[in-house]
């Protein structure tokens, strides 16, 4: 039988990739009868972001979700995108919570799990193929996709043959970013066909624009299985369109045999949806090449662009785009996917804003180079390790043999808050945020943040509420939008626009004081023992007291910025005089945030 396969990515990544994974459950359901009878192989419904967005932003319980879809999809496996030991988290969980998480997202629906590790580093995905096997369901084994001079058709064929070994049910390529390109992409199947007898899934991002070309080819070279998005939600840095793909093979010995009116249908039903979530769209989601020269993937983009927006430094983004690969090569090539995409990008940022490569590391880098991830896929930089951890042991091993038990430390943190363990993983994952989620359900103020109305004029991004007009200037019209406002220089505040579609930024004198005195009231620093930070974030955590001798360099807060921490250092030594912040203070760069004085 040589009829392809497909796996539709609408309810996961085809919104995750274009509206930053905000559709909520009700915009799902009404369809699913229609989803359900179109005879997917699998509907990709959960993974790590949709998880942190159901919590974080729409405050619906995503296990409710889970058990939604499921009831609604009786005759459609249901599959999810699992971190490998990360779970659906930025770092390593002991083995009691993935087998615990595993067995509860089984039980609650999922029929497939697509298994990754972000450094390619198979031990971090053993313990999730044995909990998937446990509990009957498909285990598929993951390559995660890169580019770099240690990447080779023979390594990823060497990782489809250990995963096969692994117990691994079938093989997803996941080109996250979009780097495959239709010829690489049909030697790397080929090789990897004639090498295990397992099923070939092929998930490209179609952000290059040569997703479909690749999908072709693959299946030329014997892949069975393809992920697409119905088109509502398809292209750029999303996935090639159901329809199109299955208007391709049609006709062919590869008919998907999948009904295009129905897909039609379902199709007409998500352009109605999308327009719902106008405010989360970005424009950094279309189609963009230099994916393939920079190897910044589509999502993090847009993040890095929100990021140095804040903290009026869009300009510098093709600094930061320049930077990620010299950090990548420092790291060992890691391949950019969640959450090396973060460490990787956020040091950069760092690297480029500080003025100086690594004067700030941040704690995640740290725990990187000292193998707290697992083995990186090439050498690292020596000299960057040690100025970054000094001489300490590097672990070798498995990064979750360190870890003890978590599951009855957890239930009992979170105590009466979590009625079910689905509760206690929910705190697992995002400990914060899941405890404010269990805390507001308990309270009865859960709410969603609010979604602006179609035909309002202002069109929203992450930053704000965007103002559009036309101005016309000696006889010639512009189309001027005011996509956000940053912090000031000189007096001067910055403002972000797009003119005819190109982005600026303009400085401008405040027209009234309440402006100029900014949102948070902290002086701007001035003197040697003001510590401030280089990235807008939140406090984690103050690691002194007004009173405290500190040394030079000594820890005095840890920051977190883009999901990364930082430590900020003692720019002097001295006595603490002032500090001005507490855990969970939102801080902008260049602010007081601590006093020292000598
Ligand atoms: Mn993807």
């Amino acid at each position: 039988m040589s009829k392809i396969q497909v796996t539709d990515v609408i309810l996961r990544d085809a919104h995750q990739s274009l509206i930053a994974t905000r559709m909520r459950t009700e915009d799902m359901l009404p369809i699913c009868d229609k989803l359900d009878q179109v005879g997917f192989w699998s509907l990709e419904c959960w993974g790590g972001a949709t998880f942190d967005a159901c919590v974080r932003f729409l405050k619906e319980d995503p296990w409710e979700r889970l058990r939604a879809l499921k009831k609604a999809l009786p005759n459609t496996r249901l599959q999810m995108l699992l971190r490998g030991q990360n779970l659906l988290g930025y770092r390593h969980y002991a083995d009691d919570v993935v087998e615990a998480f595993v067995a509860k997202a089984a039980e609650n629906g999922i029929d497939v799990f697509r298994c990754f590790d972000a450094l390619n580093d198979l031990r971090n995905l053993e313990t999730a193929i044995r909990a998937v096997k446990n509990a009957g369901k498909h285990a598929q084994g993951t390559i995660c996709y890169t580019t770099s001079p240690v990447h080779t058709v023979e390594t990823f064929v060497e990782q489809a043959r250990a995963l096969h070994r692994m117990g691994a049910d079938s093989i997803a390529i996941k080109d996250m970013a979009g780097l495959l390109t239709p010829y690489a992409t049909y030697d790397l199947v080929k090789a990897i066909k004639e090498a295990v007898v397992l099923p070939v899934f092929i998930h490209t991002h179609a952000t290059a624009g040569l997703a479909a070309q690749c999908q072709l080819k693959a299946i030329e070279a014997g892949a069975e299985h393809i992920d697409t998005a119905i088109s509502a939600f398809a292209w750029g840095t999303s996935h090639p369109a159901t329809e199109s793909q299955v208007a391709a093979l049609k006709g062919t010995e590869w008919d998907t045999e999948l009904d295009l009116e129905l897909l039609n249908e379902i199709s007409d039903y998500f352009r109605e949806v999308r327009k719902k979530y106008h405010q989360f769209e970005s424009e950094f989601t279309r189609e963009d090449v230099s994916v393939q020269i920079n190897q910044v993937p589509g999502g993090m983009m847009s993040n890095l662009a929100n990021q140095l927006k804040e903290q009026n430094a869009l300009s510098r983004i093709r600094e930061v785009f320049a930077e990620i690969p010299r950090v990548r090569k420092d790291l060992g090539y890691p391949p950019l996917v969640t959450p090396t995409s973060q460490i990787v990008g956020t040091q950069a940022v760092l690297n480029v804003l500080t003025g100086e490569r690594y004067k700030s590391i941040t704690n995640e880098v740290k725990r990187y180079l000292q193998g707290g991830y697992g083995h990186p896929p090439a050498e690292i930089n020596e000299a960057l390790r040690t100025q970054a951890i000094g001489h300490e042991a590097v672990i070798e091993g498995r990064p979750a043999d360190l870890l003890s038990p978590e599951m009855a430390r957890l239930r009992k943190d979170i105590g009466e808050l979590a009625t079910s363990d689905e509760d206690v993983l929910t705190y697992a994952m995002f400990q914060d945020v899941g405890r404010q989620f269990l805390q507001e359900r308990a309270d009865g103020t859960l709410s969603p943040e609010p979604l602006l109305p179609i035909e309002s004029a202002g069109r929203q991004t992450d930053e704000g509420v965007a103002t559009e007009f036309k101005i016309d200037v000696h006889g010639e019209t512009y189309q001027v939008a005011i996509t956000g406002v940053g912090g000031q220089d000189a007096g001067k505040r910055h403002v972000y626009l797009t003119l005819d579609g190109m982005p600026e930024e303009v400085l401008f004198e405040p027209l009234n004081a309440y402006v100029e005195a900014g949102a948070s009231g902290r002086r701007q620093a001035s003197a040697p023992g003001h510590v401030t930070t280089s990235m807008p974030g939140n406090i984690v955590e103050v690691l002194v007291a007004e009173g405290d001798q500190v040394k030079a360099g000594q820890p005095v807060m840890i920051t977190e910025a883009m999901k990364m921490e930082t430590e900020v250092q003692a720019p002097v030594g001295g006595r603490v005089t002032a500090v001005y912040v507490a855990k969970g203070d939102r801080v902008t760069p260049g602010e007081v945030l601590i006093e020292i004085s000598d």
